[in-house]
């Protein structure tokens, strides 16, 4: 058996022709939906996301705000940036390009964005509605993930979800966003003893590990659905997820490929909570 590929790409395509009609109506308010962008230091990966995030908003007729900070910037200087985009009515959505240098504390960064401008949703307010199934800005790498599975039409409901990988920006969301929808889900680690154990036993297998290759077609149930969030630059050059794909891809019954599955529906559903939160603001004022 050989799995159907999930096109994240063409579901992409197929939601962001929804945005036009959106943008318009917001625009015909007299309002431009507007995304601020930062980025500190020179990271070649976040540089390369931050630009993808950039054209995706001029694709969607999306002001932009792009604002690169030299890796030494203090803490102070970026919170005082973050500060004026909070103030800024031109600006709906606020974004921090994650990781930050060491010397600056990410949750402090975070916590500074006004929750209602979070559109990457990490705010410990946005994150708490999320654990109770409330929230305004999901995260958008298990969102679009989420919305990956309902579009192939996947069943949730009932399932045994595995997610590999606990990190707060995408294990731990993803494994709520799953609960939420009824499936059982458990979650491995590093600390994990015997991950295949869990894994072979997976109808909806997600992984995020940052581990190239990681999971290989023995680990896997036979006709479960594989989800690669994993990007990993090999010494060539070339993109490829945490997942094994040509030995997974003979078991699994559907997977996302590296590059052209999840990443896309990162920066499509960045652009969704932005229009959200321009529509949002229309509403309050
Ligand atoms: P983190 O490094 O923050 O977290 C990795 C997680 O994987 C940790 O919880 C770690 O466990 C777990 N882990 C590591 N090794 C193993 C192992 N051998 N067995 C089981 N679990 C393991 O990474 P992120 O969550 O930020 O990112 C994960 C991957 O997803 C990366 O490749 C990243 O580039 C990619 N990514 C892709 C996005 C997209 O748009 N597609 C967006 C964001 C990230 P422990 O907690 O015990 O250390």
């Amino acid at each position: 058996m050989t799995a159907r590929i999930i096109d994240g790409k063409a579901i992409s395509q197929e939601l962001r022709a929804a945005w036009k009609v959106r943008v318009n109506e917001i625009k015909a308010r007299g309002v431009t939906p507007g995304l601020a962008v930062i980025i500190v230091g020179e990271d070649p990966a976040s540089r390369v996301y931050v630009g993808n995030k950039v054209k995706a908003c001029a694709e969607a007729g999306i002001y932009s705000e792009h604002i690169a900070l030299p890796a030494d910037t203090p803490e102070s200087v970026l919170l005082a940036r973050i500060a004026d985009l909070n103030a800024n009515p031109a600006i709906h959505g606020v974004l921090v390009q994650l990781p930050l240098p060491r010397h600056i504390d990410s949750n402090q960064v975070l916590e500074a964005i006004r929750p209602d401008k979070d559109v990457d949703g990490f705010h410990p307010m946005n994150v708490g509605a999320l654990v109770t199934g409330n929230t305004a800005f999901p995260p958008c790498t298990p969102s679009g993930t989420m919305k990956l599975l309902e579009k192939m039409g996947i069943e949730i409901e009932g399932r045994h979800a595995v997610v590999v990988g606990r990190s707060n920006i995408v294990g731990k969301p993803m494994a709520l966003m799953l609960l939420h929808k009824n499936a059982t889900v458990t979650i491995c680690t590093s600390r994990t003893v015997n991950l295949a154990k869990y894994t072979r036993d997976a109808d909806i297998l997600v992984v995020a590990t940052g581990k190239p290759g990681m999971i290989t077609g023995d680990m896997i149930k036979p006709g479960a659905t594989v989800i690669d969030i994993g990007i990993n630059r090999m010494p060539d050059g070339k993109l490829t997820g945490d997942v094994e794909f040509e030995s997974v891809k003979e078991v699994a019954g559907y997977i996302t490929p590296v590059p052209g599955g999840v990443g896309p529906m990162t920066i499509t559903m960045l652009i969704e909570n932005t229009i959200q939160a321009a529509e949002r603001a229309i509403i309050r004022n």
